[in-house]
Order: structure tokens, then sequence, then C-alpha cells
């Protein structure tokens, strides 16, 4: 069966990173709402013209920019899926089941405390998006991609004050979708503090029930 999964979670909380992991040795194909308008920003597309100052101010992209970006790219998928970062408000939920059903909704629960120091010590490639931290999942070589030798930088809004903004758009608008899930009884919490490889053993076993 091709599933379709939401990973859910605060921003800082790893999924990006365990998204990565999930492409790379579950066969899903991942789409992130975040890289997808990385790249149009980089672009200077007109969706990146518009989503830009939400973005750096920690705010979500108006939902109709990102539904539409959303609807492009799950028409172009066969197979299993993976939704990183994507639904994000109540309303961009409701629009993806109309779109289609979702099988799985993967809440990453992390320590608020943590995830302040997880987002400003992260770095991304610019060549191909990998994900690092400096001191739990540092690149052999500083400064340079693991996968693709790119150059690692750290985004505009992995900054403190944008972390803390970005934490409070999660609590008011996402967070409610644990409950939209739950209430649909496709919810699974997943511990998401420790390793990372012991975190995605923890999905892997989520992932084997369905
Ligand atoms: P991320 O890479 O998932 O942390 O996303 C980075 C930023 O992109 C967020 O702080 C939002 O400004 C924007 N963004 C990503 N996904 C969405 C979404 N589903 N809805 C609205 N804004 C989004």
């Amino acid at each position: 069966m091709d599933l379709k999964i939401v990973l859910l979670g605060p921003p800082g909380c790893g999924k990006g990173t365990q998204a990565e992991r999930l492409v790379a040795e579950k066969g899903f194909v991942k789409i992130s709402t975040g890289d997808l308008l990385r790249e149009a920003v980089r672009l200077g597309t007109p969706l990146g013209v518009q989503a830009k100052g939400f973005m750096e101010a920690g705010k979500l992209v108006p939902d109709e920019l990102v539904i539409g970006l959303m609807k492009e790219k799950l028409a172009a998928i066969k197979g299993p899926v993976l939704l990183d970062g994507f639904p994000r408000s109540l309303e961009q939920a409701r629009q993806l089941e109309a779109l289609t059903k979702v099988d799985l909704a993967i809440d990453i629960e992390v320590n608020e405390d943590n995830l302040v120091k997880r987002v400003t010590l992260r770095r991304s490639c610019k060549g191909c998006g990998a994900v690092y931290h400096l001191e739990f999942n540092p690149p052999k070589t500083a400064g340079k991609c693991d996968k693709c030798g790119g150059e690692l930088y750290q985004r505009t809004d992995d900054t403190e004050a944008t972390v803390r903004e970005r934490l409070k758009t999660y609590k008011e608008k996402t967070l409610p979708l644990t409950k939209y899930y739950q209430d649909k009884k496709i919810l699974r919490s997943v511990d998401g503090e420790g390793e990372i490889s012991v975190v995605f053993d923890r999905i892997v076993k989520v992932l084997e029930k369905k």
C-alpha cells in the first residue's frame, strides 16, 4: 500500500532529518514545504517574493499559497509519500483531506528547552538540503556537506529570536493538528529525544504497525 504520512512536531524536533532517512532507507518520496519555499525565495519566483517576509518573521506563509504548491507536487508523485512541514494549520489539514487520504500522522515530541539549542546549532546544505547539527550530527569536514560536498549555511530563520517566534506560531496554529489527527485515530506520538538513529527506529516501529 502506498502510505501517505504527515510528520508533525515543533521546529527543531528533527522532522527534516528523520524525513531524509525515511526517504533514503524506506523509499518514501518527501515533500517539504519549507524546502520548496526556500527554493522559491532563492530563485526569486513570485511565490518566493510573497513568502520571504513571512518566513523571516517566523510566521506561516498564507494557506492559499502553500496549498497551491502542495496540490501541484502531490499530483506529480506516485508511491509512498512523506509530508514534512505540511499541514501546519487546520485549514491546510482540511484541504489536504480533500485532496488525498492521510494514513498516519507522526508527531515527534521534544522538550521545549532543547528546541532552541537544536535549531540555532543547525546547519543546512546549500546543494542538497541535508541537515546537520554542530554538536549532535556534525559534518565530517567543517562547513561541507558529507553527501554532496555542498556548502553548509545557517538558515536566516534559525536565529534564536526567530525560533522563539516560530515556536509561538507552532503552538497557536500547528499544535491543534495533533487533536485533529487524534480524533481521526491516525495520530502516533514518537519520543524525539535521543540519538537520531534511536528516534528513527521508534518511527520505523510505528510504520511497521501500520
Ligand atoms: P520549515 O523548513 O518546515 O521549518 O519551514 C520554514 C518556514 O517556511 C516556516 O517557518 C514557514 O514560514 C514556512 N512554511 C513551511 N511550511 C509551511 C506551511 N505548511 N504553511 C505555511 N508556512 C510554511
